[in-house]
């Protein structure tokens, strides 16, 4: 059996809810009018679209999910992305951003965006909270990041390791996984 554990605090909730209203700020002033389509991957961006979507000051904000299929127990990608559920929205002509926990290899955003394109969005942006650009195997192009961290995996917000830990408030660094 394993000993995973989560104790060492990475970010606090404190230093997260702060990030995100700075992140709403600067949303609001890139988009400050019509509807603007928050696509959230789930299931790991949840805890952050919520906190995200409550901090952007204006209306016309849509929330909505996709799945992807994630590293489910292991602790690396398997480099294979599928959608497990998609959108029920035409988002042809909008303004889309996709909302993420974290990008790591880049290979899940790099799938999503380029599926997201063929849509015809108005515009398609990135917004994550934890970026781990050490780790990049695909280029993405990141407009609002949250935080950059070291290679190190996280738990916590959202974050699972085995479906558990996403109810923490912070983020936390997982230890003795397999
Ligand atoms: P990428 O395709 O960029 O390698 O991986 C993106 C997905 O991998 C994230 O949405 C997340 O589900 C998972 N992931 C990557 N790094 C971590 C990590 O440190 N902790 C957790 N819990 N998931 C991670």
């Amino acid at each position: 059996m394993s000993q995973a554990s989560a104790e060492r605090v990475l970010i606090s909730a404190d230093q997260i809810r702060k990030r995100i209203d700075e992140m709403a700020a600067s949303i609001v002033a890139d988009y400050p009018e019509g509807p603007l389509y928050l696509v959230s991957v789930l299931k790991g961006a949840f805890i952050f679209v919520a906190d995200l979507a409550r901090a952007l000051k204006r209306s016309g904000v849509r929330i909505e999910f996709m799945g992807i299929s994630s590293y489910g127990k292991a602790k690396t990608s398997s480099g294979q992305v599928k959608v497990t559920r998609d959108l029920d929205v035409n988002i042809e002509g909008q303004n889309v951003l996709i909302v993420e926990d974290i990008v790591d290899s880049g290979i899940t955003l790099s799938y999503l965006t380029r599926l997201l394109q063929q849509r015809h969005p108005k515009t398609l942006e990135i917004a994550t909270l934890l970026d781990k650009p050490e780790r990049r195997i695909k280029p993405v192009k990141i407009k609002y990041a949250g935080f950059q961290i070291p290679d190190e995996f996280v738990v916590g917000y959202g974050l699972d390791y085995a479906e558990d830990y996403r109810n923490l408030s912070d983020i936390r660094v997982l230890t003795g996984a397999d």
